[in-house]
């Protein structure tokens, strides 16, 4: 039996890089697990003896096993994201003080309240969940915080600055559009329908943040191209 997950289009909305998201990803899980029909012993048995578990009850069994790996998986990623929501409440305010542009400051400011409520809904799943809210270092988002950070430093303040920052936010968006629209894929298909609602909230608030950042990019390039007019 090989189990599919369909993660979805999340970015149809988005018309740049469209290409990147136009073919949804198929993921196939535990594809080699119902191969190891293993005796115990190491050797593979050619026919079952007559005392095996009917069929239907095999693959039943193995649908639990891919269902409570995909369980393990959700929560690790869940775990992932608590530390990256965490990071960027302390990340952001940085960006703000950096920035030169009000509509980006603004922005900022905006998506910092919102990512304070992000962190309160990854606390909130692992509460339905019944565990403890953990966090576990995102590698990842500690690298794209790391990149904000050099980037402030080496552009003059002013507009330059301002592009950096903006191109490194919309970089932390991305990862952070990527994590929840899997973690979405994975509640529906392990019957999670709140928490799937929950963290989609978060996903459109992801995506609304890049989408903003994107919109003060524009008007900011306008801008210095009436400058360079005149
Ligand atoms: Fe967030
Ligand atoms: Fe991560
Ligand atoms: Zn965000």
């Amino acid at each position: 039996m090989v189990s599919s997950i369909l993660l979805q289009d999340h970015h149809e909305k988005n018309n740049y890089n469209s290409y990147l998201y136009k073919k949804p990803i198929i993921i196939k899980l535990a594809t080699t697990m119902e191969k190891k029909t293993s005796n115990g012993n190491g050797s593979v048995k050619k026919s079952a003896p007559k005392t095996a578990k009917p069929k239907s009850s095999n693959a039943s069994e193995n649908g639990s096993m891919q269902e409570s790996q995909l369980m393990k998986l959700f929560q690790d990623e869940l775990k992932d994201i608590y530390w990256a929501e965490k990071a960027l409440t302390k990340a952001i305010p940085k960006m703000i003080k950096n920035a030169t542009s009000e509509d980006l400051a603004a922005a900022l400011e905006a998506h910092l309240e919102e990512t304070q409520e992000h962190v309160a809904r990854v606390e909130q799943v692992f509460e339905i969940l019944g565990k403890t809210a953990t966090a576990k270092k995102c590698e990842a988002m500690a690298g794209l915080i790391e990149e904000a950070q050099a980037i402030m430093e080496d552009c003059e303040e002013g507009s330059m600055r301002d592009a950096g920052i903006i191109s490194a936010g919309q970089k932390v968006e991305h990862y952070e559009i990527a994590s929840y629209g899997t973690l979405c894929q994975f509640a529906e298909t392990l019957g999670l329908e709140e928490i799937k609602n929950i963290l989609g909230q978060t996903l459109d608030e992801e995506k609304a943040a890049d989408e903003k950042l994107s919109e003060v990019a524009e008007s900011a390039i306008n801008v210095a191209a009436a400058h360079e007019q005149e």
